[in-house]
């Protein structure tokens, strides 16, 4: 006879609903019933509890972290000419953004231990691009790659020798914290994601970005509502349409007050993992001063081979697995002809990013694990080894 168990979810946001879905189902309905789908009141309430809950001054609802991170660059007048700082392993969009906007995203390699930005390797990259003068080192994005925040000290201090804008993509790591301070508050603006997945997460896409700078608020809040001015047929600039609709925001605001209790469950689980994965295999390190959002927990093994067996081991457990990221963004199609634009005399390799593309596995990680659930991921780990 055999015991079902319940399935691991990779993320879970069926047991939060259960938990606020009356609050979800009242807050859509008052959004039915006012009927201001844009720019609604949700919009502002939610912008008002984000700067609350960062420390940051403002805070602007747009429609998605991609955007987010668009309409900083926009408000900076980032383009040809220009390149743009960024980690090799993180997600695409970071990339993406400075090329949709004409400039040259110039990949650095990244910390074996943090995954995060390498900042001599960062230095030595920006030194390069200036001496060969072809590009203006404009903008670093800093990305909190899993929830772990970037060495920001390190990073804003690189960014003001240079006159170079920092932005923060904290997409992954809303929650996290750098001696005793929330992310939103470091660089000159900090990019969030509220895709469903990530540690605060809507029923849709949404964003934010969050600055303690009044008129860079003020520019972000014309550019996501087409440049417009003072009134809706003045066009100021080039913007886009890129508001965070009411319903999301009403989505937000009920799933705000979870949010605190969340990030405590979600380091309950990361010490679980630890206790019983630490030693045994290469578990996130968590530097002095900083506290991770664990918004991914990502495991590093020897190799592929070895990968590949507790990936497989982990499959016939019945327990799921990711690969965040597969491929260091240089190797990307899409990025290729930037990466060789980037440093013209060739750029330096990037061994760590393209090591971690082989070794890295993500196991499941949400604020609903249980204790036995996260014994049972760690067993199937340890099988393969
Ligand atoms: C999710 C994510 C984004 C993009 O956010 P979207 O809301 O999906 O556009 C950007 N950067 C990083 C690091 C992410 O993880």
């Amino acid at each position: 006879m055999s015991t079902t168990l319940r399935p691991i979810a990779f993320f879970d946001m069926k047991a939060q609903q259960a938990l606020i879905r009356t609050e979800i189902d009242a807050g859509i309905a008052r959004v039915l019933d006012h009927g201001r789908f844009i720019q609604g009141p949700e919009v502002e309430a939610i912008e008002a509890d984000l700067a609350r809950f960062s420390g940051a001054k403002h805070a602007v609802g747009v429609s998605s972290g991609t955007d987010a991170l668009q309409i900083a660059m926009m408000a900076e007048g980032i383009g040809p000419g220009d390149a743009v700082f960024l980690p090799a392993f993180t997600y695409t969009a970071t990339a993406e953004v400075p090329l949709v906007l004409g400039a040259v995203p110039v990949f650095v390699d990244v910390d074996p231990a943090t995954f995060n930005l390498d900042l001599e390797d960062l230095a030595r990259r920006v030194a390069l691009v200036e001496r060969e003068g072809r590009l203006r080192p404009r903008a670093v994005i800093g990305v909190d790659l899993y929830g772990l925040p970037a060495n920001w000290p390190a990073i804003e201090g690189l960014c003001e020798k240079h006159g170079m804008f920092a932005l923060d993509d904290a997409a992954q790591g809303f929650g996290g914290a750098l001696h005793g301070r929330r992310l939103g508050t470091f660089g000159h603006a900090t990019a969030l994601s509220f895709y469903p997945t990530k540690t605060l997460g809507c029923y849709g896409d949404g964003g934010a970005i969050l600055t303690d700078d009044a008129e860079r608020a003020e520019l972000y809040r014309s550019l996501r509502t087409h440049g417009e001015g003072k009134s809706r047929y003045e066009v100021l600039r080039t913007g886009m349409n890129g508001r965070l609709d009411s319903i999301q925001a009403a989505v937000l605001l009920a799933k705000m007050p979870l949010l605190d209790g969340e990030l405590r469950a979600r380091r309950q689980v990361a010490g679980w993992y630890e206790a019983a994965l630490g030693g045994r295999v290469a578990t996130p390190q968590v530097p002095a001063g900083h506290d991770s959002a664990w918004g991914i927990y990502t495991i590093l093994l020897p190799d592929a081979a070895g990968r590949s067996r507790v990936q497989a081991a982990m499959q016939a457990a019945g327990v799921p697995s990711a690969i965040y990221y597969p491929k260091p963004l240089h190797h990307q199609p899409a990025y290729a002809r930037a990466h060789a634009e980037g440093i013209a005399a060739g750029a330096p390799p990037l061994p760590i990013s393209e090591s971690l593309c082989e070794r890295c596995l993500s196991l499941p990680m949400h604020p609903y694990l249980g204790e036995g659930e996260v014994a049972r991921v760690a067993a199937a780990v340890l099988s393969a080894l």
